[in-house]
């Protein structure tokens, strides 16, 4: 499963990608939207055309003016108004709306919370989370049976771009459920405990404390596994603790190494 999206709003959003075009689109969007916010504090009255441009990208991200209505807590009937006007009078597209109307709904982005259940959205969060709870310990068995799937369910999970809003929310409420605690603490043998540790390193893969909640879910994170992991510092606590040097550290020392042999300007 990848993406079909276009680059844009909804494919940076959902599937995060960070391409030229989809960090282009979103950073000017955004100017464009805080600036419509901050225009409807003084006036009485603000132009709609940002209000249905925002009802518009919210749609591609399968947000309808159902959902959007009960978010904003705004009359769905107002949205209806600002995407097609009212047929029935003849009357088009509204062009004007409340400043609190239109901050409402300027203010509505898609997040986990708030996504339906069944739009696709990017693994990459969905990964970490799972990823960190093994090498933290947690079996894959048991991770499965908790996901209620099986062994070569949670396989494919893992192997997937792409993963439904419904499971994104189970696994981050497993791991927030999981990974403070010992697994051996929770009927997990010895054996098996060692056994998913294990696996976890010979995959390289971050446990929980190398991740931060509020980025898990950035594609453009990493794993900080020494404290210092993406500085010059970093690579010699890897050494130190004996986890092999990670992607971040090897591009700072390369940096670094250039910068040295450079000649002074
Ligand atoms: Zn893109
Ligand atoms: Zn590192």
């Amino acid at each position: 499963m990848t993406s079909t999206r276009d680059h844009g709003y909804a494919r940076y959003k959902l599937d995060g990608c960070r391409c030229y075009t989809c960090g282009w689109a979103v950073a000017q969007y955004n100017d464009a939207r805080e600036h419509a916010i901050r225009r409807g504090e003084w006036q009485p009255y603000v132009d709609a055309t940002p209000v249905r441009e925002h009802l518009l990208r919210l749609r591609d991200c399968s947000l309808g003016t159902r959902r959007v209505a009960a978010i904003a807590q705004v009359d769905r009937k107002r949205l209806f108004a600002v995407l097609n006007g009212r047929p029935e009078r003849g009357a088009g597209p509204q062009e004007r709306v409340r400043p609190a109307l239109a901050a409402a709904v300027l203010r509505v982005e898609p997040t986990l919370d708030n996504l339906g259940a069944a739009t696709p959205i990017s693994s990459v969060g969905t990964h970490r989370r799972l990823t960190a709870l093994v090498a933290a310990g947690w079996p894959q068995t048991y991770l499965a049976k908790r996901l209620g799937t099986s062994n070569g369910g949670f396989g494919n999970l893992l192997g997937r771009s792409q993963v439904i809003v419904r499971t994104a929310r189970r696994v981050r409420a497993l791991y927030d459920d999981l990974w403070l605690s010992d697994p051996r603490e929770h009927g997990v043998g010895a054996r098996s405990f060692s056994r998913a540790r294990n696996h976890g390193a010979s995959h390289q893969w971050a446990p929980p404390g190398a991740w931060d909640e509020d980025t898990i879910d950035d594609p453009w994170a990493f794993p900080d596994w020494t404290g210092r992991c993406g500085t010059t510092g970093g690579e010699y606590v890897h050494f130190r603790i004996g986890v092999p040097v990670c992607d971040a550290c090897r591009a700072a020392r390369r940096e670094h190494r250039a910068a040295v042999k450079a000649p002074a300007a």
